[in-house]
């Protein structure tokens, strides 16, 4: 199906005259072959303002329709895409989108970001698709991700989603998929799967997972040794809050009204906070070394290893194992890292995996783009909340090396102090890409408003 309609100054030609032209040509076809399994073409209205054709279409025909397939945002550049994959897409089902694909010649993609909304948040869905699945009718949705080479589409629900942007390679993929998909029908559903490249069933990367949080686990079972007295990680805790206030107002001061200047280009504020926050906590912890020191080394790696297996754990429960291992792996590499001697280092840098991932500058822009990140959510939340792990790994690794000597200790309270005024110089010289009046009015899409004609 593909909706016809567009929003109000849209002219809307990827969103979503090239996909009613896909199937329009698509008809053309079938009646010239016409295929071995019945097929429906449906043409829905009013997407833009509720998804109420489809709602329609599935209230009224759903119980004929074994397979809904919904074309939005069709015939722009980047990868074929495949989005709405809920719990209804199986491993049997996934094969055969899969087979269909290499038959098509097409190199379909199935980001982790869009398969984790789908399969977790479906009503978050937003596409024609979306009232099949809520009926338990297995339906997804094809669309050209990235117009922009960052994987979102500024032109989108604007004036300028003009007839010339559509891609002629784009549109002859589609056709071809679809075409491929029409000539094998759908097959019975068949057990869970999990799309990572290759179709694959789910429980060896569960059974993997649970071996990865048995690790992190036994490394929390406290050993015997004299009780650490003072207020050792307590103290850590304080400077790490205070560090993380800090990043927080200079992120505020230096944006003055924009609710989040940091989207338009969230490398370099990203981490610039990170630099204020290590370093503020460095600082700290030197101040307080006297009156309360760190002691009890070995709880700042249980709170590393703690925080990661407690997401990864979490995710895993609420059956996400898609997602649980970029905290599962960090935790057990970090929990064997004491034993690793000289190479410990090595065990405790995969716990930044969880920040390098999440705040990936493209994730960040699309999820925003989506909806799914609110720009009122200040951005030191998020380097504060997940560089948790690396900074009490960092402070276990740093509280061992008591023998830096004076050079090394001279050297590591200047680090701190140089990052502190560093990060604060790169945020409040790091202009954003539109003006806060700017952003109000368009979102993202200010960036391209800038240079219209
Ligand atoms: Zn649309």
């Amino acid at each position: 199906m593909a909706h016809y309609d567009t929003v109000p100054g849209s002219p809307g030609a990827v969103d979503n005259a090239a996909a009613v032209g896909v199937l329009l040509e698509l008809a053309r076809v079938l009646h010239e072959h016409p295929p071995a399994q019945p097929v429906m073409l449906a043409f829905t209205a009013n997407e833009e303002i509720g998804l109420v054709g489809a709602e329609a279409l599935a209230a009224k025909r759903g119980n004929e329709i074994e397979f809904a397939i919904a074309l939005d945002l069709i015939g722009g550049s980047g990868p074929l895409t495949l989005n709405g994959a809920s719990t209804l897409i199986g491993r049997a089902e996934l094969r055969w989108l899969a087979d269909a694909a290499e038959r098509a010649g097409v190199a379909l993609s199935a980001p982790l970001p869009h398969r984790v909304i789908s399969r977790w948040w479906p009503q978050a869905e937003r596409s024609d698709h979306g009232p099949f699945t809520r009926r338990g009718i297995r339906a997804i949705h094809f669309y050209d991700r990235g117009q922009d080479g960052e994987r979102i589409d500024l032109a989108y629900h604007s004036p300028r989603d003009v007839l010339a942007r559509i891609d002629r390679a784009s549109i002859d993929e589609i056709g071809r998929m679809l075409r491929a998909l029409i000539a094998a029908p759908p097959p019975p559903h068949d057990g869970d799967g999990v799309w990572l490249g290759i179709v694959a069933p789910r429980w060896p990367l569960i059974a993997i997972e649970l071996v990865l949080a048995a690790v992190a686990l036994l490394a929390l079972v406290p050993r015997r040794g004299p009780p650490a007295r003072g207020w050792g990680l307590g103290a850590g805790i304080a400077c790490y809050i205070v560090a993380a206030g800090l990043a927080f107002g200079v992120e505020r001061l230096a944006a003055g009204d924009h609710p989040a200047p940091w989207l338009h280009a969230p490398l370099r504020p990203e981490l610039a906070e990170a630099a204020i926050l290590f370093g503020a906590l460095g600082l700290l912890a030197r101040l307080l070394a006297r009156r309360a020191p760190w002691i009890g080394r070995r709880r700042y790696l249980a709170v590393a290893v703690a925080t990661l297996l407690a997401f990864g754990g979490a995710l895993l429960a609420v059956g996400a194992p898609e997602l649980a291992w970029i905290w599962l792996v960090p935790a057990a590499l970090a929990a064997l890292a004491p034993r690793l001697g000289p190479f410990s280092p090595l065990g405790l840098i995969p716990t930044l995996l969880p920040a390098v991932l999440v705040l990936a500058p493209d994730q960040v822009r699309e999820a925003a783009w989506n909806g799914f990140l609110p720009p009122s959510l200040p951005l030191a939340a998020w380097v504060a909340g997940l560089l948790v792990p690396p900074a009490a790994a960092a402070a276990w690794w740093v509280r061992g090396r008591m023998g830096l000597g004076p050079l090394g200790s001279l050297l590591l309270t200047l680090g701190c102090a140089l990052a502190v005024p560093a990060g604060i110089v790169v945020i409040s010289v790091t202009h954003s890409g539109c003006t806060a009046a700017e952003f109000h009015q368009f979102q993202l899409a200010c960036e391209q408003a800038r240079t219209w004609p």
